[in-house]
């Protein structure tokens, strides 16, 4: 009877993973998947901890470590996730995503430490699922902690000499030990360590070098593989929900992997030798003199907005920190009641992390209809009158299109220069994520309209309304 309540948690837990999964794609009933996911996985959690029975019949005892442990993770987990910056978001995935690479690695070695020590040999199967466990999450975490660090600013990109022939070397000998650990040729602990090292080594040089603007594929390629090393945990447990909930997770990682390659135009496999950052470092660094740029008053750019019929706002990474996605839907309000029609152009990388500017807007009930996904902007920009950028740079950076030294040429942006006025709204001349000047900013059409963005807003919905 234990065992059928079990199975049946089971069940729950891997339906009400794919239900919340899907629930994930809409903002509307994201927030609500999340908790349907969340419950699930807590009824299987809970079922395993009390119902699991080995095949001598025994449960689990060790209830003093587990609650200790589920209490630590709770408490860490609540108050990183209430305290959080929205604008820190992306730093604290990669953290998470690391620390669930950590746990498959540390599965891994657990079940390799039985065996050892329990006496059994590991049939094949058996230590294959162990090996590539190890790998792929010891891989995910030193990745997603080097990621980590980079978001966060404590760790530069640094391009290493001879990389990717020092990547090709690490995985050739991560893939030699483990066949011949596999093929009885090699064993033991040293061995088993030794591929761990590696594998920790081609993680942080597969991360290191890469590039600013390159940053959200290899996020989305570590989150696949924390899936992916989840799953392989699954197996060795033969527990159906870890399975299920590491191949959606290693399966969605790869799926948005793909799609991020897509907008950046890079190929997966320079993401998987790492190359891509390092290849094209050394571009356009924004040095050269790029000529003057003029500035609008706010009285100019309320009065361009109040007489456009079409308006398209741009919002970037900038938005996030000055937490002005109110102020902007507020200004869209304003602009409608005047008849004139609000769009939104979001490109898929804007922000610091995947959808970033899609759940900015969400949480101030910008309707969904009206966010643009870039080809669609671009479809729509030569019928606008007035772009307002929020906060934007690299998203909207001509030199991806045109400069072919330039460390983001190839990345697809918003064509913001087909519209008739472009209005770029931020605090500096300073560059964005990808540490590059912007020329769109020198161009004719452009006008800077200097601020932080929330009380530039603020000020031009003032400015509307008495107009
Ligand atoms: P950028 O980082 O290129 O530029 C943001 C701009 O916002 C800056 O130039 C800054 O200029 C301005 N800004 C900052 N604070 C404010 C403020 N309070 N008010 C107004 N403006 C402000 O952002 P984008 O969104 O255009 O591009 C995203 C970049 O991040 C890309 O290079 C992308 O590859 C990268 N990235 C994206 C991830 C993702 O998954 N989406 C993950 C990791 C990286 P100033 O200081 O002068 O105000």
């Amino acid at each position: 009877m234990e065992n059928i309540i079990l199975q049946l948690s089971y069940l729950i837990g891997s339906i009400t993973f794919i239900m919340g999964l899907k629930m994930l794609s809409h903002p509307d009933s994201a927030r609500k998947g999340n908790i349907v996911a969340a419950v699930g996985m807590t009824i299987a959690i809970f079922a395993t901890i009390f119902l699991y029975r080995n095949s001598a019949g025994e449960g689990l005892h060790n209830y003093g470590w587990i609650f200790a442990g589920l209490a630590v993770g709770t408490i860490v987990g609540t108050l990183a996730a209430k305290r959080v910056q929205m604008t820190a978001m992306p730093e604290m995935v990669s953290l998470f995503n690391g620390m669930g690479g950590a746990c498959a690695m540390l599965i891994s070695m657990v079940e390799y430490n039985h065996m050892q020590h329990g006496g059994g040999a590991a049939g094949t199967g058996t230590m294959l699922v162990i090996i590539l466990g190890m790998i792929i999450g010891t891989v995910s975490f030193a990745g997603s902690i080097i990621a980590w660090g980079k978001l966060n600013g404590s760790i530069k990109d640094r391009t290493i000499p001879a990389g990717q022939i020092l990547n090709f070397i690490i995985l050739g000998g991560i893939v030699v030990l483990s066949v011949m650990m596999l093929g009885g040729m090699a064993g033991g602990t040293a061995v088993f360590y030794g591929i761990a090292g590696l594998a920790a080594m081609y993680g942080i040089l597969f991360v290191m070098p890469i590039g600013g603007a390159d940053m959200p594929v290899v996020i989305s390629l570590l989150n696949s593989f924390t899936g992916c090393a989840a799953a392989f945990g699954g197996f060795l447990y033969d527990n159906p929900v870890m399975l299920t909930g590491g191949i959606l997770v290693g399966s969605a990682g790869t799926i948005l992997t793909i799609l991020m390659c897509k907008a950046m135009n890079r190929s997966l496999k320079n993401v998987l030798i790492g190359s891509f950052g390092a290849a094209k470092t050394g571009g356009a660094q924004g040095t050269k003199e790029q000529g003057n740029y003029k500035e609008i008053s706010l009285n100019d750019t309320a009065t361009l907005m109040a007489y456009a019929s079409k308006v398209m706002i741009i919002p970037g990474y900038g938005l996030a920190v000055a937490q002005a996605q109110h102020t902007c839907h507020e200004l869209e309000k304003v602009l409608n009641e005047k008849g004139v029609e609000v769009s939104y152009g979001i490109h898929p990388v804007a922000g610091r992390m995947p959808g970033h500017m899609n759940v900015l807007l969400a949480e101030a009930d910008v309707p969904y209809e009206k966010l643009l996904e870039m080809e669609d902007a671009n479809d729509q920009m030569s019928g606008v009158n007035v772009v307002l950028i929020l906060g934007a740079n690299d998203v909207v950076n001509p030199a991806a299109k045109e400069d072919p030294a330039s460390p983001i040429y190839g990345m697809p942006i918003l064509e913001v220069e087909k519209a008739e006025h472009v209005i770029v709204n931020k605090r500096s001349m300073k560059p964005g994520y990808a540490g590059i000047e912007n020329e769109l900013f020198f161009r004719p059409k452009s006008s800077m309209l200097f601020g932080d963005a929330k009380k530039m807003l603020q000020s031009l919905v003032t400015e509307l309304k008495q107009m």
